[in-house]
Parts: structure tokens; C-alpha cells; sequence
């Protein structure tokens, strides 16, 4: 796994380029193989990527053969060494009250963190999962306990496992950057886990990132709980529901409620220096190209 570039953090103070403490990425396709992604993330001159290791709306799918791993190693050299994410299955819910769906996603997310590692990415994406009436404690406890499980199969791994907040819909967990922090303290492996942020699903869950105060008392509240460290990654989306509506519907850059002033917070804030700032906002024409220009843009102090 030589081109992996776990720890990128440590790093955060010898920056050798603007690119590289922005480190803008993109969630980029893998129709046609794995490294098919990093040739577009060259073409798009991206410094972080996030993909699928497999169909992110199936349960089963055979490993993936030595030939594209080999390829994509190929295609890593050629671009990188830059942060790599996977984002697990929407299937899994380690969360699950019911011993079968929770059998079955311990078993899938093992198969997630053994892609990874193979594939050499530093982080791994996940949504913790909903309880869906259980109780959020009961919650907290079946997630702790999957992941401590899924760690024993998989021990061997340099991939970091990244608990991402949600919008809050329904009873999904990790509404909250207590909800968050409470999570992996009940998983207690600091040295294999961490929080991967997403701007949409904040300001859905009731976070307010628009104004320079809102904003401010957002990362008050982060620091006093959750704490910045424990940030590895941030997903940039604007958001088509309003703040505190827990619609998980991402938009363009600037083209949601959050807006541009809230993409400037963020991309001006140094906590977020060299962490991976990955986009998931719909593919359409340029799009991603006119957002990473946006948010370099929005990046400059005035
Ligand atoms: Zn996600
Ligand atoms: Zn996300």
C-alpha cells in the first residue's frame, strides 16, 4: 500500500502547494473499473478522491481481480499520492435492531474495509446507521459492537473507518456532533476511526453555516464536543432544504440554502487545512468543474 497517504494530517503544516492544504476532491465514477475514476481526477487536476469499491445499492459482488487493482495502483502513481476515500454501501445499517439485517451488514462492511485496504484508500466513509426505533442508546451500542467485530476480521487494515454526520431523517444516527462524538467513544479504537463532516447534512440537522456568527457558533459547538481533530474529512454540498428540515437533498455550490457565504467560512476556516473537501453534488455537464472553481474561488481571503 505504498501510495497511500494515511496521515496526511500530520502533514498540515508543510503545505508544498495552495492545491494541496485546499485538497479539493470529487466522488467520481467507477464504471469501467476502479482507475477509471483516477484518470477523470487527473483530468479534473483534483487532490482528493472518494469512490465506490462496489455497487453502493447491492449486497454481494465478487472481490475485485488482481488485474484492476493493479491497473489502479497504476493510475494512483500517476496522480497522486493524494487522500483516497471509499464511501461504504447504503445498504448496511450496523444500527439494526433485527439480528439478520445486523449480521448481514457486519459481514458487508468487513467486505468494505477489506476493498479498501486493497485498494490502498486511506479512508473509509460510512453512515452509521438508524435505529429505527430501538433507541438511540440501543443505537450507539449495535454500531459500537458491528464495528468492533468488522475491526476483528479485519485487522490488518491502514484504512481509517469515517463515521459521517446525517441530516437527521428518520432515525438515522450521527445527527449531532454529540451523537458523533458519543459514537466512537462507545467504539473506543481512536487509532482506527474518525468523523467525516458533511456540509449539507449539518445545515439540514440545524446547523447553521450561513452567516459568519452562525457559522462561528457551529464551530463552538464542534470544538466543545466533537472537537476538530477528529475531522478527517468534509463532504461540500449545498443543501435544498432549509436549515433544521433534515432533507438530504445535496446542490450545487452556492445553488442551495447554505450558499456561497458558507462555503467561504469553510474554506477559509484552518481547522479544515489539507483535509479532504469531497463534492457529491449531481453530475451534469461541468458541473464539478464549476464548483471546484467556485470553491477555490471562495477560498481567498478578500
Ligand atoms: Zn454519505
Ligand atoms: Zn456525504
Amino acid at each position: 500500500m505504498s501510495t497511500s497517504t494515511s496521515g496526511t494530517r500530520q502533514m498540515r503544516s508543510s503545505f508544498k502547494s495552495i492545491d494541496e492544504k485546499l485538497c479539493l476532491g470529487s466522488h467520481l465514477s467507477v464504471s469501467g473499473g476502479p482507475w477509471k475514476a483516477v484518470e477523470e481526477a487527473i483530468e479534473l487536476d483534483i487532490r482528493a478522491l472518494q469512490i465506490f469499491t462496489k455497487n453502493a445499492s447491492r449486497w454481494v459482488q465478487k472481490p475485485i481481480d488482481p488485474v484492476s487493482v493493479d491497473r489502479f495502483h497504476d493510475a494512483i502513481s500517476n496522480w497522486g499520492p493524494h487522500p483516497l476515500l471509499s464511501h461504504d454501501s447504503y445498504l448496511i445499517n450496523l444500527a439494526s435492531p433485527k439480528e439478520e439485517l445486523f449480521e448481514k451488514s457486519i459481514a458487508a462492511f468487513s467486505d468494505e474495509l477489506e476493498r479498501a485496504e486493497l485498494l490502498g484508500i486511506d479512508f473509509l466513509v460510512m453512515h452509521p446507521g438508524a435505529h429505527v426505533g430501538s433507541g438511540v442508546d440501543s443505537g450507539i451500542d449495535r454500531i459500537a459492537k458491528g464495528m468492533l467485530r468488522s475491526f476483528e476480521q479485519v485487522p490488518h487494515t491502514k484504512t481509517r473507518v469515517l463515521l459521517e454526520n446525517t441530516a437527521g431523517g428518520g432515525s438515522t444516527m450521527g445527527r449531532s456532533f454529540d451523537e458523533l462524538r458519543d459514537l466512537l467513544d462507545a467504539i473506543d479504537t481512536p487509532e482506527r476511526t474518525g468523523t467525516c463532516l458533511d456540509t449539507c447534512h449539518m445545515f439540514a440537522a440545524g446547523y447553521e453555516l450561513r452567516t459568519e456568527e452562525g457559522y462561528d457558533e457551529t464551530m463552538r459547538q464542534l470544538d466543545d464536543t466533537l472537537g476538530a481533530n477528529r475531522v478527517f474529512a468534509l463532504h461540500l454540498n449545498d443543501s435544498k432544504g432549509d436549515l433544521g428540515s433534515h432533507l438530504d437533498r445535496h446542490m450545487h455550490i452556492g445553488e442551495g440554502l447554505i450558499g456561497n457565504s458558507g462555503f467561504e467560512s469553510v474554506m477559509q476556516d484552518p481547522r479544515f487545512s489539507g483535509i479532504p473537501k469531497i463534492l457529491e453534488t449531481p453530475k451534469v455537464e461541468d458541473m464539478d468543474r464549476k464548483n471546484l472553481d467556485l470553491l477555490k474561488k471562495l477560498s481567498e481571503q478578500k
